[in-house]
């Protein structure tokens, strides 16, 4: 078209397009679910404006929040539609051009290499899988503050965007044709459509139907020159007796003529009975509903299941649904850019009614990982989300979500058979079930340890609470992962404090002069070897009552008898070493009683940073 204004897409766009464009993935199917996904999300940002203003919703036809399938068999189309938001020419340049999200190139690149284009929806780029299937795609657009627009691309690099003069007005909201390539035939296959709506569109919240066609008989009239007809006919009453069909005849001789003919009728057809999950009672819901239900949350469509699930029902001042998932593993980038990123991954709803999926005041920045959703009676419907952001019920949901998270991470470690320090219980045949369960703390603590520590970082309330999910290893553990309740009812009699060391490794760690005495006298050392451990062990100052000593730093007490002898006899050597070391390079000389085999050791005092701390916050300043 002349009038069409071109563009060329992002050269990120570019790459991802043309190794879609290019792919022999298998999987093809998910760029159904991933427009699904959008109609549901433009749909989703509709009713949330209409809740303030209920004229943005229109009249007639474009109040129905309702997404439409259908199919153009002959000339190969399929078509989504949504009477969502829709897109003004604007947005429809940036979100169909560009990649808002960051960490797009790192995906580009593990596809390129694995191929595997499961998470697609999880980097904002969901829409271009439609180039898996398309080698043309029109995207016709209508936003309450703009003119209808047709975008459209051949995925050759450019894009353009016309004011649409030609097709019907859409009222509002978004229609997408994809124009599929002949080896995408499937798609226009309606029973296939359905199959794909039935296993990844299930938890969509929103109508989905399909222009599907309906195969009727019909009687009609005869003509009087039809034998042709006839024969097509007697084909769809094959299944009739033959003598019925002579009486029929017989019948037919003294009538007006009539007969039957198959004709084909279309209709809407709903392919989703949008249940929501979190509204039924938890008794109710099937393991691998939860497992569906986390996957279309996640956007993630990997095999792998969630570690676990928490759905409850909050009663009281504050009612709320809600269900948390423990994904399998922790997303890109978690850690990378910690103080900065997006916090929650809860969705919000306020009575069914989708608010925001951008509130951070539902989740502890360190229980970001977990993915899920609220839903509530108690918060007002009709207010602003600003308003919303400061409502004092949100106090209360956060506060039960926190308990309710840390209960599920809790029954994780108590459910796995590796955790017990009972060597009997964990050695026995298990039942496949609890097979299942044996190590998956341990997986846990992998992908998703260090959002524990950032916990005791900085939720001073539940800091005992995540002190007991903390897993170490020790100079006793073998190489294994224990906790600090199993660490304590190991420790000796004499025993007062909870001794661990800071270092890089375990293995250089292993090799440190402070650990001779204690392991000659057979105490247990925790190693802290992540440098986040720093950070932590200046919040964690106790556990049950007993003191943390880090065993490099002043303050280590070892029952010894001749300490007070050894002082005595060396007074005039330590007085020595103190003048000739003067003040500025050490504060105190003192006879220890932690080496066995080195002669002397330097170790930091009591309120200073240790001398891994010191390396860190040495690294962190150049
Ligand atoms: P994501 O959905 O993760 O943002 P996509 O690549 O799927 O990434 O879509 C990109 C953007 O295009 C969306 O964020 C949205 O702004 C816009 N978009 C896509 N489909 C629609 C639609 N049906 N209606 C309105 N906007 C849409
Ligand atoms: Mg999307």
């Amino acid at each position: 078209r002349a009038s069409a204004e071109k563009f060329e897409f992002q050269a990120e766009v570019s790459r991802l397009m043309d190794i879609l464009i290019n792919s022999l993935y298998s999987n093809k199917d998910i760029f159904l679910r991933e427009l699904i996904s959008n109609a549901s999300d433009a749909l989703d940002k509709i009713r949330f404006l209409a809740l303030t203003d209920k004229e943005v919703l229109g009249e007639g036809d474009n109040t129905k929040l309702e997404i439409q399938i259908k199919l153009d068999k002959e000339k190969k189309i399929l078509s989504i539609r949504d009477r969502g938001v829709g897109m003004t020419k604007e947005d429809l340049r940036k979100n169909l051009g560009t990649i808002a999200k960051s960490g797009t190139s790192a995906f580009v690149e593990k596809m390129q290499t694995s191929g595997d284009l499961n998470l697609i929806g999880q980097f904002g780029v969901g829409f271009y899988s439609v180039y898996l299937v398309a080698d043309y795609v029109e995207v016709i657009s209508k936003h309450n503050d703009d003119k209808q627009y047709v975008w459209e691309s051949k995925a050759d690099g450019a894009f353009a965007i016309s004011e649409d003069t030609w097709n019907e007005p859409l009222g509002r909201g978004t229609e997408i044709r994809l124009h599929l390539r002949d080896e995408a035939g499937e798609y226009l296959d309606e029973l296939k459509l359905k199959e794909l709506v039935k296993k990844y569109s299930e938890f969509i919240n929103f109508p989905i139907n399909l222009w599907a066609s309906k195969e009727v008989e019909k009687e009609v009239p005869a003509d009087e020159d039809e034998s042709i007809d006839e024969e097509e006919t007697s084909e769809s009453s094959s299944s009739e007796e033959e003598g019925e069909e002579d009486a029929e005849k017989a019948e037919d001789e003294k009538k007006p003529k009539t007969k039957t003919v198959k004709e084909t009728t279309y209709e809407w057809e709903l392919l989703n009975d949008m249940k929501a999950i979190w509204l039924r009672s938890p008794k109710e819901v099937t393991d691998e509903e939860y497992n569906k239900f986390y996957h279309s949350l996640a956007k993630d469509f990997s095999e792998d299941k969630p570690m676990a699930w928490s759905h409850f029902n909050a009663e009281g001042d504050v009612e709320f649904k809600a269900v948390l998932f423990i994904p399998p593993k922790a997303p890109h980038d978690l850690y990378e850019s910690y103080y900065n990123t997006k916090q929650s991954n809860l969705k919000l709803y306020v009575r069914r009614v989708f608010i925001s999926d951008e509130f951070n005041e539902l989740l502890p920045k360190y229980l970001n990982f977990l993915m899920g959703l609220v839903d509530s009676d108690t918060l007002p419907l009709n207010v602003s989300r600003e308003m919303l952001q400061q409502h004092s019920s949100l106090k209360t949901i956060k506060k039960k979500l926190i308990r309710k998270a840390l209960d599920m991470i809790r029954k994780l470690a108590e459910e796995d058979p590796d955790e017990t320090n009972d060597k009997e219980k964990r050695d026995v045949e298990e039942s496949s079930e609890e097979n299942e369960k044996k190590g998956q703390y341990a997986k846990f603590w992998n992908e998703f340890g260090k959002s524990i520590k950032l916990g005791i970082i900085e939720d001073a309330t539940n800091r005992n609470r995540l002190a007991k999910l903390l897993r170490f290893e020790t100079t006793k553990s073998d190489g294994k992962l224990t906790s600090l309740d199993q660490y304590i009812s190991r420790m000796k009699s004499s025993q007062k404090d909870i001794f661990y060391i800071t270092g890089a490794s375990k293995e250089q760690l292993e090799k440190s002069p402070f650990l001779e005495r204690l392991n000659k006298k057979d105490y247990e050392v925790i190693f802290f070897t992540d440098p986040v451990d720093e950070y932590l062990m200046q919040y964690l100052m106790d556990y049950e009552d007993k003191k943390f000593q880090n065993v490099s730093k002043e303050g280590l007490k070892l029952k010894d008898s001749k300490t007070k002898e050894l002082k005595e006899s060396f007074k005039g050597l330590t007085k020595w070493w103190k003048t000739t070391l003067a003040s500025d390079n050490v504060e105190d000389v003192k006879i220890s009683n932690r080496l066995a085999d080195t002669p002397c050791v330097v170790v930091t005092s009591k309120y200073g940073w240790s001398a891994y701390m010191e390396k860190i916050m040495h690294s962190q300043t150049l």
